[in-house]
Parts: structure tokens; sequence; C-alpha cells
């Protein structure tokens, strides 16, 4: 009389375990690119996201983290602010305010995970804050 048969409740294509938490795996390679150019949560979830380095330069040559602004951050201004902030693996804590959340830096073969509270609905930037690498390592969080 129910089970209708209106299966709608796979929508996502994120890998999910915990039906609270949302995995995402996003890759960085030595050619400087992201795998990933747009990352889709729904409101309200946990995120684990695991940044993986499948190159093979170390990270002072080719280090990768992600980094996620606040709706508010402007990103020219925190990507060049980076570029500085070699001390704190490129972010800079005259911006933190801008952050949202980001992992450390990684270089080749190397991978890291993080686990954070899904913003407000909308659109955030993310990108790569090692110094030249936000030109091309970059993208849009999306929670809706
Ligand atoms: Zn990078």
């Amino acid at each position: 009389m129910s089970c209708g048969g209106s299966g709608d409740d796979s929508k996502t294509k994120a890998k999910t375990t915990d039906p609270n938490v949302v995995e995402i795996t996003i890759k960085g390679n030595d050619q400087m690119r992201f795998d990933l150019d747009k990352i889709e949560v729904p409101a309200g979830k946990k995120v684990k996201l695991t940044l993986v380095h499948n190159g093979n330069m170390p990270k002072t040559v080719m280090g990768h983290n992600w980094v996620l602004l606040a709706a508010d951050a402007d990103f020219q201004s925190f990507a060049t602010a980076a570029v500085s902030a070699v001390a704190t693996e490129y972010i800079p804590d005259s911006m933190l305010d801008k952050v949202i959340v980001h992992t450390k830096l990684v270089g080749g073969g190397e991978q890291t995970t993080i686990e954070f509270d899904a913003p407000a609905a909308g659109t955030y930037d993310f990108l790569c804050s090692f110094p030249g690498h936000s030109a091309l390592m970059k993208g849009k969080f999306i929670v809706k």
C-alpha cells in the first residue's frame, strides 16, 4: 500500500558512511591543479574533507593546501596576503577571520584530512594558498 517506488534519496554523489557526514576527496597534482572546481554539500552536515597530493614534488616547491574562505572574504586580497605568510604555511594571521577552515600544507605523496561543520547555505571560495597557485587552484564550495 505504501512503498510506491518514488525513490529519490540518492541525489548526492558524495560518498557517505555516517548519514550526517559527507566525505569529500580533492586531489592536487604537480601541474598545480585540483581535480575539483566545485564541491557541493548539503547544509547542516559535517564535512570530512581529504586533500591528496598525488604528485611527487616536495611541499617547498609544490605545496598544496585547501582553504575555505568566509563568504565576505576577498579572494584576491587573501591570496596576496598569503604569499608572504611563509611561517604559517601561507595562512596569513591577519586574515584568519576570513578563513572558515583550512588543511595543513602537504607535498607530493602526502594527504591530510579535516572535519568541519558545513557553513550556512551559500557559495564560498576555496583555494590553495601556496604562492602562485590560487590562479589555477581554486573553486566554489556550495552549501545548499
Ligand atoms: Zn597548491
